[in-house]
């Protein structure tokens, strides 16, 4: 008898060659093209003969679901055809966010991105002598001239060891003019890591301190990168305290390469002990291994400029007497997906001539998004870089904005007001790299915090906030100021509804 009234029901569904001639969708396949209505009616039916057959739907139920299949269709096919990769709102105060795709472009970024993208170019093409030649040169020369300028003009200064103390470099200890710094451009970082460590260590041994062991984003372990390198890892010291000496003790005939990683995500507080970049810079010297600091987000800019003092720079290291420096294009430089590695020349020539290095080679758009953005640099002109300009802005513009918000919302429903709050850098830059800002503490009537921030990322685009404390938090930091109002909007709405 159920069986029976079941069958009744699949024989109210129409074919979707019927479905496909009604007006409603013959007007529809003219607009989306009759492959993707096709599509999109297979899914719906299939729907709804699933829906019968676990028992959900009764004859009243299949009418009225066949009295508006149409509509069903539509956004069925709306949601095959647009983008899975969309923008959303970022109002978390996390300026550089691995899941939020790190670095927003530059302006210049994309024009050159666009015009290298459709056009041909001089990739790797010598335009004077009609010859091959290499993609690497169109930023090596910007690397050249950002870190090879003189003293004090670039770079932080400040050493992770020991923030309190300078780690600016005498001229006798600096890195001699006969050799040149170059810079090569793979993947991203880890696969930066990846090619010093197979060019450097490959068949021989890496000493690490036990407290730089680290693990970045649940992929990324030295131990593991170390392995898939074919080099052997020697860890000394202990998690909180190694000295000079371990890493001294450990150097052998085996040894290729002494390592040191910036705890980019975590910090060892209390008893602790690191040597300074000027000892392992004096250890390596003496005894004739290379250096290498993979400093994960490495920035190109003065960090203390806006207060955040402890990170180390490329520059700093790279005056430091360090040999090669890794570094990521999109966490502080503010770039591309890209993994840098700058560093003596004949290293980086080594690496340029390993195999390896065609296997994480960039595309020509990276190239372009890179160039751009290190012009920026050229020209100090640091708020043309997006993440930068985020970084720059006080409390008080940010402050602004919040309370701008804050004075149009506010019903018995939704409470919005402005609070002081802490903006992160993220990316790799230390954990403590936090910036006053004025932040939105929302709350509304009848929902929860977490059904509130839900709320938002429903919105189109979504919105993206903090939950602390039974409030949403929305820090404008991140929010382009031209989506300050969608924002305003989007809460509105809730304030009403
Ligand atoms: C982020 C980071 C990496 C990995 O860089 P990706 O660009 O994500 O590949 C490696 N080492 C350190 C110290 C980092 O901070």
């Amino acid at each position: 008898m159920k069986a029976a009234s079941r069958s009744d029901l699949y024989s109210k569904l129409p074919s979707v060659d019927e479905l496909l001639r009604t007006p409603e969708l013959t007007a529809l396949s003219a607009k989306e093209g009759q492959v993707a209505v096709a599509d999109a009616v297979r899914v719906v039916l299939g729907r709804l003969r699933e829906e019968i057959s676990s028992g959900l739907l009764d004859a009243a139920a299949v009418d009225l679901a066949l009295a508006g299949v149409g509509s069903v269709v539509e956004s069925q096919v709306r949601q095959a055809l647009s983008y899975s990769l969309r923008p959303v709102i970022n109002a978390t105060g996390v300026i550089l966010h691995t899941n939020f795709g790190r670095a927003p472009l530059s302006a210049a970024a994309l024009d050159h991105m666009r015009e290298i993208a459709t056009l041909y170019s001089n990739l790797e093409f010598d335009i004077t002598q009609a010859a091959r030649g290499k993609r690497d040169v169109h930023v090596d020369r910007l690397f050249r001239k950002l870190l090879g300028e003189s003293e004090g003009s670039v770079g932080t200064g400040a050493s992770q060891a020991c923030p309190e103390q300078s780690r600016r470099v005498q001229p006798s200890e600096a890195r001699q003019p006969s050799a040149p710094i170059s810079t090569i451009v793979v993947n991203n970082n880890a696969a930066a890591v990846l090619l010093a460590l197979n060019t450097l260590a490959e068949g021989g041994e890496v000493i690490v301190s036990r407290g730089e062991l680290v693990e970045i984003g649940g992929s990324f372990r030295i131990p593991e990168v170390m392995a898939k390198s074919n080099a052997t890892l020697r860890e000394v010291g202990t998690t909180n305290r190694t000295r000079v000496a371990d890493y001294e003790r450990a150097i052998n005939e085996k040894t290729r390469l002494l390592l040191r990683v910036h705890r980019s995500n975590f910090q060892i507080t209390g008893f602790t002990e690191q040597p300074s970049v000027e000892e392992l810079v004096g250890l390596a010297r003496k005894r004739n291994v290379p250096l290498m600091e993979d400093l994960g987000s490495g920035a190109l800019f003065d960090l203390r400029s806006i207060g955040v003092s402890g990170e180390p720079g490329v520059l700093d290291s790279l005056r430091a007497g360090v040999d090669v420096v890794t570094y990521s294009g999109d966490k502080l430089l503010g770039g591309p997906q890209a993994g840098l590695l700058s560093g003596r020349a004949d290293l980086i020539a080594r690496m340029r001539a390993n195999s390896l290095f065609r296997a994480l080679r960039v595309d020509k758009l990276t190239y372009a998004a890179l160039e751009a953005t290190l012009l920026a640099y050229v020209k100090r002109d640091h708020d043309a870089i997006p993440a930068l300009r985020t970084m720059r802005l006080s409390k008080e513009e940010v402050g602004k904005r919040a309370e701008a918000i804050a004075g149009r919302i506010g019903t018995a429903k939704l409470s919005v007001t402005a609070i002081d709050g802490e903006s992160v850098i993220g990316g790799g830059a230390a954990p403590s790299a936090v910036l006053p800002t004025r932040l939105l503490a929302v709350t509304c009537k009848g929902l929860s915090a977490d059904e509130l921030a839900a709320r938002l990322r429903a919105s189109n685009p979504p919105i993206i906030a903090r939950v602390d404390e039974g409030r949403v938090l929305l820090d404008l930091r991140t929010v382009f100021p031209d989506q300050d109002d969608l924002v305003a909007r989007t809460l509105e709405r809730l304030a009403q509804n």
